[in-house]
This record gives structure tokens, C-alpha cells and sequence, in this order.
């Protein structure tokens, strides 16, 4: 049987856990009962520096319910940072992980599908929300728009997920694998590849407490998204000035012409030229020192250059390395 772990990272949270902890009870005691997940199941909820009392709760729900762990962060390291620890510490000793947010927006029923995804050969089951009518329309606009910014400026991310996803085990080692330092967990999932999944929820609205991610924070994780996955933006600054360059060509010929038509005042033809030359130089160095920093930029990620999912030559011994 499979032994499923719930991630959940918790930020000030001391007014929904007692309801999320135990509507997700009930849920994993039903889980359990049908025998879709092993009995040393869990929910870890991980604590990223609250200044509340959130970690003191978590500690009593873990002394009363052998369901729930916790985990302490030293202090808060963001939602991404804190779900990864959570992640990475259950890897070892499941099958299987979710991750949810503390507020029960997403709809904790999808779970069962998602295990069902799971035994049909799946290692990463999205949860994408299929509608946002509980959210006000300007966090759906917003947070629709961020997708759309993020695909167009080559952050590749699944349409309306967050981060409530299932992850096999070997999916969570590919994870582990990357070891960026700006982290944007959406963006780097998808390139763990494997058989993924999507499966279809209703947002609902936080029941308690308040957002903790206001605009400004949304608007420095895009930003975060955008530039710790893609050096897009900086292709663009080449390819401008690729076309600035060819402008003041045609300038040069426009000029030109127009100082032999005698259509000019002395000292026009030669600045328009220089300005537009000069622009298009610039921009296109720019350009390519960008480049290059976009080449260290990557190498210094050290991004895994494969993750090997199957290795079916079990005679050979290559480098001693064990095979199961
Ligand atoms: N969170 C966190 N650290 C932070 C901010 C948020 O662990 O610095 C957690 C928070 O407790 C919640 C989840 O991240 O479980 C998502 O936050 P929230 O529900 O406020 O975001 P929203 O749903 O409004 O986008
Ligand atoms: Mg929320």
C-alpha cells in the first residue's frame, strides 16, 4: 500500500488550523479505511516563521493525532521555500506527496482523484482550477494575467495551477535535483517530466484569516518567475537592438538622399545617422553581454542536465552504482 504525505506550509495560519487539520483528518481516516493509502499515511504541516501561534498548534495537534507532523522553519523563508523543505523531507519515506495550502481553497476532495491518477501511472497530478468565481475579480484578473505573462515571457507553467499537486516519490527526487536558489516551483515541475496529470477543482474562498499574498508579493513572485527561469527579457533587448541597427541603416539611406535633394539643414544628415547608429550599437551590445550573462546566469543554477527515469541494464555494473 502506498504511503501518502500531505505538505502544507503554514504562515501565520493559527486561525484556519483547527479547521483545516481537521477536515484533512477526516479526509486521510477515509482514505485509509478504503485502502487507497497505507495507515502510516501523514500531514506535515510546515511552519515558516509564523509570528503567531501557529507552531504551537501544530505541536499539539502532533501530541494528540499521530496523523500530524510538523516541521519548524528558522524563520520565514516564503511559501516556495518552505513547501520544498516540506517536500524534500517527506521524500524519503513516501510514496507519494501532496501539497496544499493551510486555507483549504482547493477543494481537498480532488485528492482522490488525484491518488487514482496516481495508480494509473502518473507522477505528477496538477490541480488546476477550473473556475474562480469565489475570487474577487481583481485577484482572478491579476493572477489570470500572471499566467499569461509568465508563458508569454518564457516561464512555462500550467494554466491556472498552483501548488496543489501530487508527486510521486521519484518525482520528488527528480525535484531534488534542482538546485536553484530562486526558486519558483511552478516553473520547474513541469521540467521534471514523467507522466503527468491534470485534474479539475472549484476555488473556493479562504474561509479565515487573510491573504498573504497581497499585489506586491504577487507582483515580486512573477517577477521572480519571469527572471529565475528564462532569459527571455534579454533576448529581447538583443533583437531590439538588432532593429534599431537595421533603422539607422535605412536612416543613413534616407538621409543620405535627402542631403543631395538639398531638402536638409547643414549638420542634420550626420546626427540623425549617429543617434540612430549609435542606439542600435549600444542596444545590441547590451544585448550581447547579456547574453553571456545569461549563459552564467544558468550554469550557476546547475540545473540537473537529465533525470534518469528507468535504467533496464541490470547485468552491467557501470561506476558500482546499485541497482534495485
Ligand atoms: N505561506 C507561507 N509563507 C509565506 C506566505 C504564505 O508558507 O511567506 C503559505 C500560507 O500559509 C498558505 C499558502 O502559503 O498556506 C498560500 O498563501 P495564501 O493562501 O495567503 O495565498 P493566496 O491563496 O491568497 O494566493
Ligand atoms: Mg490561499
Amino acid at each position: 500500500m502506498d504511503v501518502l504525505y500531505i505538505v502544507v506550509p503554514c504562515y501565520n495560519e493559527e486561525e484556519v488550523l483547527p479547521e483545516t487539520s481537521s477536515r484533512l483528518k477526516e479526509k486521510m481516516e477515509r482514505l485509509i479505511e478504503s485502502g487507497k493509502i497505507a495507515s502510516k499515511s501523514r500531514v506535515i504541516f510546515v511552519n515558516d516563521g509564523s509570528k503567531d501561534r501557529t507552531w504551537e498548534i501544530i505541536r499539539q495537534l502532533h501530541t494528540s493525532e499521530s496523523l500530524f507532523g510538523g516541521i519548524n522553519l528558522s524563520c520565514n523563508r516564503g511559501h516556495q521555500n518552505a513547501l520544498l523543505a516540506g517536500l524534500l523531507a517527506v521524500m524519503p519515506i513516501c510514496d507519494m506527496a501532496i501539497s496544499m495550502d493551510a486555507d483549504l481553497q482547493d477543494d481537498i476532495d480532488a485528492i482522490d482523484t488525484m491518488i487514482e491518477r496516481y495508480h494509473n501511472g502518473s507522477d505528477i497530478v496538477y490541480g488546476v482550477r477550473s473556475k474562480r468565481e469565489t475570487d474577487t475579480f481583481f485577484k482572478r484578473f491579476t493572477a489570470e494575467g500572471f499566467y499569461r505573462v509568465m508563458n508569454l515571457l518564457g516561464a512555462n507553467t500550467v494554466y491556472n495551477h498552483a501548488d496543489y499537486r501530487l508527486m510521486s516519490r521519484r518525482a520528488l527526487e527528480g525535484l531534488a535535483e534542482f538546485k536553484e536558489v530562486n526558486l519558483f516551483l511552478r516553473g520547474i515541475v513541469p521540467m521534471i517530466g514523467y507522466n503527468t496529470d491534470v485534474v479539475y477543482y472549484e476555488r473556493k474562498e479562504r474561509f479565515a484569516g487573510e491573504s498573504k499574498y497581497p499585489l506586491k508579493k504577487m507582483l515580486s513572485f512573477a517577477f521572480e518567475g519571469i527572471t529565475s527561469l528564462s532569459i527571455k527579457p534579454m533576448r529581447f533587448i538583443t533583437a531590439l537592438g538588432g532593429f534599431v541597427f537595421a533603422v539607422s541603416i535605412l536612416m543613413l539611406f534616407y538621409s543620405v538622399i535627402g542631403y543631395f535633394q538639398g531638402r536638409t539643414v547643414p549638420g542634420w544628415s550626420s546626427i540623425m545617422v549617429s543617434i540612430w547608429f549609435i542606439g542600435g550599437l549600444l542596444l545590441l551590445s547590451i544585448g550581447v553581454v547579456g547574453e553571456y550573462i545569461g549563459k552564467i546566469y544558468l550554469e550557476t543554477k546547475q540545473r540537473p542536465r537529465y533525470i534518469i527515469e528507468d535504467f533496464i541494464n541490470q547485468e552491467s555494473d557501470l561506476d558500482g552504482n546499485e541497482q534495485e
